[in-house]
């Protein structure tokens, strides 16, 4: 069975690496993009979260952000997260990469964590530079709209993700393309494989000799270049996946 394969590879791993994208935080709630159930078939997240949006207009972000900021910020790891930080403990991964912004493999004991689009937890306003958490923005939307800096009063409140139409952080994306050259295996999990250059990841890593596994609900356009393939939900494989890695 695939899972057991993918166990036997994960217990030899020396550089194990993940990548995560919004399917791993499904299961705790968040929506993903993409996929059966996702935030694209209620809204086009390219309009509403691109820098040009934003730019021109911060309550029209703010009020999405408004709906959907306290299920994220209310959400808890799942098994999932919890399966990647003890595959980290054991020795069998070295970092985990992601795609998501939402902080919950860091709230899982994950202690490596490249995040490829930044951090949601953290808002900075663009005049002054000042920071705060997101949880006090929040919390302000129910009375100011869009929120104000309390350093400088300026509009541009702008969580530390990485919105449609913004670069990539250079570091967080030469750190990943460091691990995935170095990796022996690479674990996907919850990814689509659309997005660009995270996509890139895995083929890199294949590329330089990795052995690549797939956990996602749906088929990806990496699937062809994968030694194991597992259809299913991250929360229930992957805390199977790191039972049978640490008997093998
Ligand atoms: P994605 O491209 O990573 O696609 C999600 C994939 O997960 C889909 O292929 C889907 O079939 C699969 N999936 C859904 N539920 C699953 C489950 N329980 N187990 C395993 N696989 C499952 O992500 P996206 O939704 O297209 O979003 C793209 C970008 O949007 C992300 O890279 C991120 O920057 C941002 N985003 C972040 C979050 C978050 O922080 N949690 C949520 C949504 C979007
Ligand atoms: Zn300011």
């Amino acid at each position: 069975m695939s899972v057991e394969r993918a166990a036997e590879l994960m217990a030899r791993a020396r550089a194990g690496v993940a990548l995560t994208g919004a399917g791993i935080s499904a299961e705790s709630g968040i929506p993903t993009f993409r996929g059966a159930g996702g935030l694209w078939a209620q809204y086009d997240p390219v309009k509403v979260a691109s820098i040009d949006n934003f730019l021109r207009d911060p309550s029209a972000y703010w009020k999405v952000a408004k709906e959907r900021g306290p299920a994220v910020l209310a959400a808890r790891p799942n098994p999932g997260h919890h399966a990647l930080a003890a595959l980290e403990r054991a020795g069998r991964l070295i970092a985990v990469v992601t795609q998501n912004t939402d902080g919950l493999h860091q709230d899982a004991g994950s202690r490596r964590v490249i995040e490829l689009h930044g951090s949601g937890r953290t808002v900075q306003c663009l005049d002054c530079g000042s920071r705060e958490s997101r949880a006090e923005v929040q919390a302000r939307l129910e009375v100011e709209m869009p929120p104000r800096c309390k350093m400088c009063g300026g509009i541009f409140m702008k969580p530390t993700v990485v919105l449609f139409g913004e670069a990539m952080p250079i570091p967080a994306v030469e750190e990943a393309f460091a691990l995935a050259r170095a990796a022996d295996v690479m674990l996907v999990v919850g990814s689509s494989l659309v997005v660009y250059p995270a996509a890139h990841i895995p083929s890199a890593a294949v590329d330089h000799g990795a052995t690549l596994i797939v956990v996602n609900a749906e088929p990806t356009p990496l699937d062809r270049i994968a030694e194991v393939v597992i259809r299913g939900r991250a929360g229930e494989v992957l805390p199977e996946l790191a039972t049978l890695t640490s008997a093998a």
